[in-house]
């Protein structure tokens, strides 16, 4: 269960914080190797005052500075040199599409700390408190219209963050990335850690914004041989973000997990971040499976 628990808290940023307060001075702090990393980093920090306030527990260091490659790129997972996806104007938000989930859907161990009223569903701000899905989906399209808290709160990973993790392992994530840059392989719409949105379509926190997915399954073999990996196309306010990429392996926190078989149809899991001081609302969320191929 550990590696199952790690998917769900990967882009957690509270309890991997274990070992500590980091006590460095001036001349190593993060900012300043980070700062020195790369002139398109320096830029980053130089053009967004109190950027720095996301990566200061301990475990940020190693994540921004020594990340591996992803396979077959240039870049590091969580990269903050690598550009900036575009911002491009949102859209019209196409018609919500199929089986609105109740209330009644979602299963959780403590389901009942996350507000239901007025037909939202907002999470409860304890990093524990994922919720799933009652029924398990392989193959499917989910819809749904999120709000991000107006004033924002928090910079960087801890502002409006939660995710849905298909088949409980594979993260599209959701933050309020409404001025807000981050790593890109992290920002809305991210298959996190692993492919970056291709735009950046946010609208400003307090708007409601409509997301769209499709998500095509990993499907495994008898003998446990990955067969196809996950793929999904992400549309943000009518544009797209993903355009069914394949995810590298399960989601990881500075890390790829390694391909482990599971069964192709699973709950989808609805992160709660932990971001107490400003609350994400979901609303109108809907799913359709699609057709067996
Ligand atoms: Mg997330």
């Amino acid at each position: 269960m550990a590696s199952a628990l790690r998917a769900f808290i990967v882009s957690a940023s509270v309890g991997l914080a274990a070992c500590g307060a980091w006590a460095g001075g001036p001349e190593d702090s993060l900012t300043e190797a980070l700062r020195a990393r790369d002139p398109v980093i320096r830029q980053l920090i130089d053009d967004n005052p109190g950027i720095e306030e996301g990566w200061q527990e301990p475990f940020w260091r190693e994540a921004l500075l020594d990340a591996p490659r992803l396979p077959g790129s240039p870049w590091r997972i969580h990269d903050l040199a690598r550009p900036q996806p575009p911002r491009v104007a949102p859209a019209a938000c196409p018609r919500p599409r199929g089986l609105r989930l109740a209330a009644s859907d979602w299963t959780g161990e403590n389901l009942a700390l996350w507000s239901q009223a007025g037909g939202e569903l907002v999470p409860s701000g304890h990093t524990a408190n994922r919720i799933a899905t009652r029924e398990s989906f392989g193959d499917v399209e989910l819809s749904l219209e999120f709000r991000m808290p107006d004033p924002p709160v928090g910079v960087f990973q801890q502002r409006g963050n939660s995710g849905i993790f298909f088949q409980q392992r594979y993260e599209v994530q959701i933050l309020d990335s409404y001025r807000n840059p981050t790593y890109p392989d992290g920002q809305m719409g991210a298959l996190y850690g692993q492919v970056p949105p291709r735009a950046n379509a946010s609208r400003p926190p307090g708007e409601w914004q409509c997301l769209a997915i499709r998500y095509r399954a990993a499907r495994f073999a008898g003998d446990g041989t990955l067969i196809a990996a996950p793929r999904a196309s992400v549309i943000l306010n009518g544009i797209t973000l993903q355009d069914d990429e394949a995810f590298l392996g399960p989601t990881a926190f500075a890390a790829i997990g390694p391909w482990r078989a599971h069964p192709e149809r699973l709950p989808i899991v609805l992160q709660d971040h932990g971001d107490a001081g400003g609350r994400i609302r979901f609303r109108n969320i809907r799913v359709r499976e699609l057709a067996a191929r």
